[in-house]
């Protein structure tokens, strides 16, 4: 082993730097933040080549004195902190004293600044950790940070860059990052003289949302706000409509700094349970306010985890205030051509054109410069990877014509299934016995579930248009405010699932006993996922015992669910077990299995619904929670807005 030495400065300073400065859009990051913490009104940034050739940001803030402007560009000095104590209590974004000092050794950094009692104000450069002296210069009040030639002495890291374009895209989500919280300031960001964003100051969030992301998104967004002791949430959620294949439209601003942190990410997915299918992410641009000694943002170089002091709590408080939002709102999906994401990239990509072109989908199409509206939608989606499908079944050309359209095939509306009825609240069903045919087991699945307590007293329905049903598998009728469609089997299975979950909320579902089990041949794998998972089945009301070799014996069924065939049920269940194996805790995979029950149990696409069925459905939509969606996050209802069908009858 070579013996132990300690490191010169500068190499010190290189391994820093590679810490904080990983691509143009870390110094935009920073250089931001120091004009934020000096207290700017306006901030402009400037790139050239995705920042690989230059950025530079401008602002009107408090300036640097010139004495001052070599300390500003040393390691670890800094005027935000006088005493260790401040560490603790830290409310500017900056503090390390490293950003300045880490750029300037990785490139050609110029720091112009005036305090605004002087005449004019001092230049100071640095290149490649030299600095140099300072000099006079003429220049606004403010400070001006200009960085070219970045990592033109460390190779390596000049390799990871990407193409401008891709380093614009990250340019640009670092400037939307520091930008979007801080309502009171003026931002613009410039690529090759061109106006790529302009933000002025005294918006508010949606507006600022607006314009970054499109109008349709700012109009799909949900306010959230709530208050624990000193720990204040506000914010806004998107429509489950509006979900991404990623996390990345997930922003979180902790006292106006962005920040990551899994675990309020997963509170947010939690609040999302069942809205979204697998696979799809919410949107959410949410802030915490909290008082700066709850929480430590020294843990990470770029500042961008921290450590709450009361992180359950927080989980909590986020999740409780979303779910409570969620549930005192229509989330049924609105059909409306704009809103499917890639319309947002549109929408984007108009909107960062600047103020003076509204974000909206149809002004997109007569943008101006048209062509380098595509560019930039192109450098956006580069990082924003964000063209994944929307949920929404499109419109399609002919939009809400496609209701009428159609009158099914006539093989389809033959031999039609006879259905016992759905029993209303009041008229609390006695189960009917297990010989029913299959056809029937659905309907009672739905029979008297729920007691009658259980009910709110509001049960009547709020309104009692008719429906029809359309090719045995959509439901038609009307609301307030427009044609509503229902997917009959989400529904439905969304109505069964919110009543086993109350049901097993209150401990288990009561079990039948089989007057003879019914003996069941399974695999040895499958066996040992039953007998694994044994108590959660009885907690479900399946009894399960075994029977020598492989084969298990069904000695009692969910009373509740009495005409679904006790074989098919558990094999559904297995399947779930077998594919579930990774699920983390038990209240997840009993959450998994209501859904498979209430997906075996409900009404399926194809049965045709007697009148009384579908006033019957119709009735629970009212009554149960998240009727708009069903438990796998698919839409249960669309509704064609009247507005949106008198604007493509040409009536407005
Ligand atoms: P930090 O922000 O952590 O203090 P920096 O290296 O980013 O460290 O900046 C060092 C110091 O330079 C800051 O503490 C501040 O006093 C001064 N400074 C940097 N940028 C600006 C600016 N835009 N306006 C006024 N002062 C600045
Ligand atoms: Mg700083």
């Amino acid at each position: 082993m070579p013996p132990i030495r300690p490191l010169p400065p500068g190499l010190v300073n290189k391994i820093a730097a590679g810490e904080v400065i990983e691509r143009p859009a870390s110094v935009v990051k920073e250089l931001m933040e120091n004009a934020l913490d000096a207290g700017a009104g306006r901030v402009d940034v400037t790139v050239e080549r995705g920042g690989l050739e230059l950025v530079r940001v401008a602002d009107d803030g408090c300036g640097i004195e010139p004495e001052e402007l070599p300390l500003a560009v040393a390691a670890h000095a800094t005027s935000k902190l006088a005493v260790e104590d401040d560490l603790f209590h830290i409310a500017t974004l900056g503090f390390r004293g490293e950003a300045l000092a880490s750029i300037g050794q990785i490139s050609r950094l110029v720091l112009r600044s005036r305090v605004s009692n002087r005449p004019e104000g001092a230049q100071i450069t640095v290149h490649g950790g030299q600095a140099g002296q300072v000099v006079p210069c003429g220049c606004a009040p403010g400070t001006v940070a200009e960085v070219s030639q970045l990592f033109f002495n460390t190779p390596v890291r000049r390799k990871f860059l990407r193409s401008p374009q891709t380093e614009l895209g990250h340019v640009s989500e670092a400037f939307l990052r520091v930008a979007l919280p801080a309502l009171q300031v003026h931002f613009t960001l410039h690529h090759h003289e061109r106006c790529v964003c302009e933000l002025p100051a005294g918006e508010s969030w949606p507006q600022r949302i607006g314009r970054l992301f499109g109008r349709e998104l700012a109009a799909g967004l949900i306010a959230v706000e709530s208050s624990d002791g000193p720990v204040r949430l506000a914010g806004y959620v998107a429509h489950p409509a509006l979900s991404r294949s990623t996390t990345r439209m997930q922003y979180l601003f902790l006292n106006g700094r962005a920040i990551r942190d899994r675990s309020l990410q997963h509170a947010l997915s939690e609040a999302y349970r069942g809205l979204l299918t697998a696979g799809r992410h919410p949107i959410a641009f949410l802030s915490l306010e909290m008082p700066p000694e709850l929480v430590d943002v020294n843990v990470h170089p770029t500042k961008l985890e921290v450590r709450f002091q009361d992180a359950g709590r927080l989980y909590s408080q986020l999740l409780s205030t979303i779910r409570r939002k969620f549930l005192a709102t229509d989330l049924t999906t609105r059909v409306h051509p704009a809103a499917c994401p890639t319309e947002h990239c549109a929408g984007m990509a108009a909107g960062v054109a600047g103020p003076d072109q509204p974000a909206t989908a149809d002004e997109h199409l007569g943008l101006p410069d048209a062509a380098a509206a595509d560019r930039l939608r192109e450098q956006l989606a580069s990082w924003a990877e964000e063209q994944a499908n929307c949920d929404l079944p499109a419109p399609g050309p002919g939009g809400a014509a496609a209701i009428g359209a159609g009158g099914g095939h006539p093989g389809q509306w033959a031999g039609q299934l006879q259905l016992t009825r759905i029993q209303r609240p009041s008229e609390p069903a006695p189960l009917p016995p297990r010989s029913i045919g299959p056809a029937s087991a659905e309907r009672s699945a739905a029979a008297g579930l729920l007691p009658a307590h259980h009910r709110p007293p509001s049960a009547a329905p709020r309104h009692a248009a008719p429906a029809v049903q359309i090719h045995n598998r959509y439901l038609v009728t009307e609301s307030e405010d427009g044609v509503v469609i229902i997917d009959q089997h989400a529904l439905h299975e969304r109505i069964l699932y919110e009543q086993l979950r109350q049901r097993i909320a209150g401990g288990t579902l009561e079990a039948q006993n089989l007057l003879v089990p019914e003996p069941v041949d399974l695999g040895p794998v499958e066996r040992a996922a039953v007998m694994e998972h044994r108590e959660l089945l009885a907690r479900l009301g399946l009894c399960v015992e075994p029977f020598g070799g492989d084969t298990v014996l069904i000695t009692g069924f969910p009373a509740m669910l009495a005409n679904l065939n006790p074989a098919d049920l558990l094999s559904g269940i297995i399947e779930r077990l077998l594919e579930g194996r990774q699920l983390p805790d038990s209240a997840e995979l009993l959450d998994e299995l209501l859904h498979t029950i209430a997906c075996k149990a409900a009404i399926k696409a194809g049965d045709r619904l007697s009148e009384e069925e579908i006033a019957s459905l119709l009735a629970e939509r009212e009554v149960i929670e998240d009727a708009h969606h069903c438990p796998h996050g698919r839409p249960a209802a669309l509704v064609f807005t009247r507005a949106e069908l008198d604007r493509r009858f040409k009536r407005t």
